[in-house]
């Protein structure tokens, strides 16, 4: 008898472990309605987060796994005095589920009251508080009063053949890994300020006050939220899509040739990329000054919206570059997601590419190419391999922009411009608001040639 409990003991554990990784069938669509109220001068916002998780695959679900992408950036990108702290999680009656916070507040494990069922929808709702720190590169206020503040919100983690993505942040790179969802955004903030986020306007009304911002933000990975007392608004059509910029004149390099230049890059952009891999697919594409932050600031890419660093000494070319490289973005990380972590080439490497195929069509005789081949070539990264996760690499820009960009760049002269980019089409097309891996760009590749790219995907991709 004892025998047969320890055989099933064993079989049980056996089945606990598949479950952790990734062998059922879990798909979920995410849609979360955001209620907020933020206080600049008091550095601080408060928001409910409700969240609607359906479950579309085949098995059940116990419990459900989410990032707070703001926490990562505690003592990484921004000063120690921040934070996002969730104060209650509740089902949708109010009833306090129990939860695990782990990662310093960038993980949270919520377990369900009852098994969530193929079809059916869980309502979880958090509370939270948020404390705005110093703005060192990406998140929080700057001296100059922009309010920048990327991944604020609760986002389900993705559940991949791995199992729930609980990967550790590493220190390189962006470290985002997201499906695609809907928000619905309210927030309140002082009249004096302006507001903007990823998604599209529906409404701003002033009262006592204080003005109501509404939007909806439809198939983002990511959500971001801005705020600017002297904020400028800009705009430009690109066909079908709306650009709006948002530029703080009080920032360094926010000139009126700067705001002009960033807002004509990314028209142009948006245009190009549209017609190389497929319409952007959002409505508006939001544009706005990289906050200078105490140390730095940096171009940053998210769903629907970019930040671009305006330097007055940086050459105006490389601003347009700056431009293009975060308008192709939004295919290579917003149309076509990946894990920043596990392989950020996909992103980095593809938008790099992107920008500089942008340089050459925008008439610009920028070396764009020629920088990235000296990076690329550089003794520290020469047998690097672009498909490591983001801190496997011994230089991360050099082995993951510049090798991953020139990955790209002699595939396309091996098989010619034309059949490259439609690789590069059916590989957007296949992936499109999904996410994809190295294995699916090879399979894309292996597809769209007769197989004489082996030497140079051997040079550049670990198997
Ligand atoms: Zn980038």
């Amino acid at each position: 008898m004892r025998g047969r409990w320890i055989v099933l003991s064993v079989l049980l554990a056996l089945l606990a472990l598949a479950g952790c990784s990734g062998e059922r069938d879990l798909v979920f669509e995410e849609r979360y309605t955001i209620d907020a109220d933020l206080d600049p001068a008091d550095r601080s916002m408060v928001y409910t987060q409700r969240a609607e998780i359906t479950n579309t695959g085949s098995d059940s679900a116990s419990e459900l796994w989410f990032h707070l992408y703001a926490n990562m950036y505690k003592g990484l990108f921004q000063t120690e005095d921040g934070d996002v702290l969730v104060s209650s999680v509740t089902d949708g009656a109010g009833r306090p589920l129990a939860y695990e916070r782990s990662q310093e507040g960038v993980l949270y494990r919520v377990r369900l009251a009852a098994p969530l069922e193929p079809g059916e929808m869980a309502e979880i709702r958090f509370s939270c508080q948020v404390i705005i720190p110093d703005l060192e590169s990406k998140y929080g206020v700057s001296p100059a009063g922009d309010v920048q503040l990327p991944g604020f919100n609760l986002q389900l983690a993705v559940y991949d053949e791995n199992g729930w993505d609980t990967d550790p942040l590493p220190e390189e790179g962006d470290g985002r890994y997201a499906h695609t969802a809907d928000y619905d955004v309210t927030v309140r903030a002082p009249a004096d300020y302006t507001l903007a986020c990823n998604g599209d306007e529906q409404s701003a009304a002033a009262r006592d006050g204080v003005t109501e911002y509404r939007y909806t933000c439809r198939d983002r990975r990511d959500l971001v939220l801005i705020a600017c007392k002297n904020y400028v608004r800009r705009e430009r059509q690109a066909g079908d899509v709306r650009v709006l910029g948002y530029f703080d004149p009080g920032t360094a390099g926010v000139t009126e040739a700067a705001m002009d230049q960033v807002m004509d890059a990314a028209a142009f952009a948006l245009e190009y990329f549209g017609g190389l891999f497929g319409a952007y697919p959002h409505d508006t594409l939001v544009v706005t000054n990289a906050a200078l932050g105490t140390n730095f600031a940096l171009s940053m890419e998210y769903s629907g919206l970019v930040t671009v660093y305006f330097d007055l000494e940086t050459d105006p070319t490389a601003r347009s570059h700056i431009t293009f490289h975060e308008t192709a973005h939004q295919w290579f990380y917003g149309a076509v997601g990946n894990d920043e972590n596990q392989e950020p080439w996909l992103d980095e490497g593809f938008a790099e590419f992107a920008g500089n195929l942008c340089l050459g069509a925008w008439g610009s005789d920028w070396p764009g190419w020629e920088i990235s081949a000296n990076a690329a070539g550089a003794e520290q990264v020469k047998d690097d391999k672009v498909n490591l996760p983001a801190d496997e690499h011994p230089v991360y820009q050099w082995g993951v922009y510049d090798r991953g960009c020139m990955c790209l760049k002699e595939l396309m002269d091996a098989v010619g411009r034309e059949a490259f980019i439609s690789i590069l089409q059916d590989y957007c097309h296949d992936h499109w608001m999904g996410v994809a891996t190295t294995a699916d760009f090879l399979a894309a590749v292996e597809a769209g040639t007769d197989g004489d790219v082996g030497d140079i995907l051997a040079e550049y991709i670990q198997k």
